[in-house]
């Protein structure tokens, strides 16, 4: 089962995100804003966060670097979720330690590929996991990553 968090203030994209999420067999918890986002990574340790950047009390910017520099937590992948679609903003976002970048209005398939990405990253080493072998990879690396997309 695979958690994922909506970080969204606004209720009518929460729960269109929530559906498509639904739709691909995810579990979802959601979050009104930054800081009850923060909370419910802390207590439920989603396997990754839609993060909203416009959000009352703590916006995008200010929660994805609470959590990385949060050594529990700093490893959740994130992926921003935005309508600021100007030049230089996917490069700003990606500077500020989110793993990937999504606009709105948020299309499915680009929402699909996102996940299975980041998500699949995290299955090759799970965070619980103490296998001596994790470090060793280099010659044979991410052979569940296919490169065809
Ligand atoms: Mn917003």
């Amino acid at each position: 089962m695979i958690t994922v968090l909506v970080a969204e203030d606004n209720a009518v994209n929460r729960e269109l995100i929530r559906e498509l999420l639904e739709l691909r067999g995810y579990t979802v918890l959601e979050a009104c804003d930054g800081q009850e986002a923060l909370g419910i990574i802390e207590r439920a340790q989603p396997d990754l966060l839609l993060l909203d950047i416009g959000m009352p009390v703590l916006d995008g910017f200010a929660v994805v670097r609470r959590i990385r520099e949060s050594p529990r937590i700093a490893r959740l992948p994130i992926v921003a979720v935005t309508a600021y679609a100007m030049q230089g903003d996917r490069e700003r976002i990606l500077d500020s330690g989110f793993d990937g970048y999504l606009s709105k209005p948020i299309n499915p398939s680009s929402l699909t590929e996102e996940l299975n990405r980041l998500l699949t990253k995290q299955a090759i080493q799970p965070a619980h996991s103490d296998r001596p072998d994790e470090k060793q990879g280099e010659g044979k690396a991410s052979n569940a990553v296919g490169s065809g997309t």
